[in-house]
């Protein structure tokens, strides 16, 4: 195998295989390096599988409604061992996939474990024993489940999120301790397979880094899905007990489960990578600081993904990785965050970009909102989503849209639109002049925006509300 290189990326995962990509379609000479499977925790461990196994349980959600579309079905059941098979060839075939785009591409992939061992210089040790050099190197390796010392995950009773996804049967009963996206997301899934879920959250709020009504909505729907959650109680510790785990509960009650899933955030994969041998600055957390170009302290090595910013999102990372290789490959690009859209796939659904009103105000915005909800949409009421509505946030004074936040049906496809609009800096006219096909519930994002800037259609103006009182 060759050892000399253009470009090395160290991890394959949603940030490392695209910049791969990106610097190959370049014309640059690339090596990639993954220690475990490509694709990494997004593909293999993350993202793909667990929306596969949502989308079972909004199959299963949708079939339990039968009845009320008029539809009769008799003996619902479901073989969660069999979705677990299905997800698993999913994310198999979308592995082979990106594993034959990128020997396709001209990338020399290196299956083994990379350490610097200077700073233009990796040595892998795994499948594929080598020294590799390169004058240009893009870390991508990512980040994994956060370990805590005080409950330690046995991967057996008390697992992280990696573990749950492999679970082939179902608990009775799931302690969630975390009700961030990962525990909210998993709360909903197994929820809807029948599993008595209860969260643990230390904070007041769930999902606490979304706007507040998005998280007070969210706790409403899970709390009618029958779902507990017990907000401001930190968890001191998990034991093992005859048949299944107990929690401990500062201020020492114990909640009582078969299996516990910890998803307290996630720690980075930095520290044994050899990066005292390339001085490269990393942060206390393990996080590497990095300019707008991707590039750390050290010219010639970059970092993206969960490692070098606050937005620990897949798509995040595959727009670091374009940008870093694009700089690596003697281009000029920047890295933007003002319009990062994020998804949360709970049932219901929410989506964001950009800031949400109390952001906006704290900017010193003259902001307002404009909020619709989807039950006086045609095509909500027609499909039985009714449950939700969409937001925009606006300055008033020029008209700019600055955020916009969704919850319900299809909330993750529905961003889409107004994260074209905040990256392109678009003002509210240009979604209020933009036809939007009728019935659909993007019709949300219309009417959100004609009262936003206080002209409603399908609405009363908020004086006209005033007057009738
Ligand atoms: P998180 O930081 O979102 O949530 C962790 C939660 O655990 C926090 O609310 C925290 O207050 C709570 N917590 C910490 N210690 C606790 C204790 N001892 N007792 C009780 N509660 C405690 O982390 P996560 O949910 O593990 O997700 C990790 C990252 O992965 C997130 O940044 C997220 O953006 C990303 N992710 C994104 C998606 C998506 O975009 N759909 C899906 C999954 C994960």
């Amino acid at each position: 195998m060759e050892n000399t290189f253009d470009i090395i990326v160290l991890g394959s995962g949603p940030g490392g295989y695209p910049a791969a990509l990106k610097a190959a379609q370049m014309g640059k000479k690339v090596a990639i390096i993954e220690a475990n499977l490509i694709g990494g925790t997004c593909l293999n461990r993350g993202c793909i599988p667990s929306k596969t196994l949502i989308s079972n349980a909004e199959i299963l959600k949708k079939i339990r409604q039968a009845n009320e579309y008029g539809i009769s079905v008799e003996n619902v059941g479901f073989d969660f061992e069999k979705m677990i098979e299905r997800k698993d060839k999913v994310v198999e075939n979308l592995r082979k996939g990106v594993t034959g785009l990128l020997t396709s591409s001209g990338v020399t992939i290196f299956k083994g474990y990379g350490k610097f061992i200077s700073a233009n210089e990796i040595k892998i040790i795994g499948e594929n024993n080598a020294i590799i050099k390169a004058c240009k190197i893009i870390i991508a390796t990512g980040s994994e489940p956060k370990n805590i010392p005080a409950f330690p995950c046995d991967h057996e009773c008390i697992l992280d999120s990696t573990d749950i996804l492999n679970k082939k049967n179902l608990p009775k009963k799931l302690a969630i301790i975390g009700g961030g996206i990962i525990g909210c997301e998993f709360a909903s899934l197994y929820a809807t397979f029948g599993v008595e879920v209860t969260i643990l959250e230390m904070l007041p709020r769930i999902i606490p880094t979304e706007p507040g009504n998005l998280s007070a909505k969210l706790q409403d729907s899970f709390t009618k899905q029958g779902i507990k959650i017990e907000t401001n109680v930190r968890v001191l510790g998990i034991d093992r007990v005859a048949n299944g785990v107990s929690v401990k509960l500062e201020g020492g009650k114990t909640v009582d489960a078969d299996i516990a899933l910890v998803a307290v955030g996630r720690q980075m994969n930095t520290s044994d990578i050899g990066l005292e041998k390339t001085g490269v600055i990393v942060s206390d957390n393990g996080m590497i600081p990095v300019n707008d170009k991707m590039e750390t302290n050290v010219p010639g090595i970059y970092a993206i993904g969960d490692i070098a910013s606050k937005w620990w999102l897949a798509h995040v990372a595959t727009h670091q990785g374009l940008i870093a290789a694009s700089n690596a490959a003697g281009h000029l690009e920047k890295m933007q965050y003002n319009a990062i859209p994020s998804a949360i796939f709970t049932q219901p659904e929410i989506a964001t970009v950009g800031l949400s009103l109390e952001q906006a105000l704290e900017k010193g915005y003259q902001a307002v909102l404009g909020t619709f909800p989807f039950i006086a949409l045609g095509k909500s009421q027609a499909i039985l989503e009714t449950d939700g509505f969409s937001q925009i946030v606006i300055d008033k004074k020029t008209g700019q849209i600055l955020g916009a936040q969704v919850m319900g049906y299809q909330a993750s496809a529905l961003i889409a639109e107004m994260a074209v609009a905040i990256t392109n800096e678009l003002t509210v006219e240009s979604i209020t002049s933009s036809i939007h096909a009728h019935p659909t519930i993007s019709e949300g994002w219309l009417e959100a925006a004609l009262l936003a800037n206080d002209t409603p259609l399908h609405f009363p103006k908020k004086n006209d509300k005033a007057k009738k009182r």
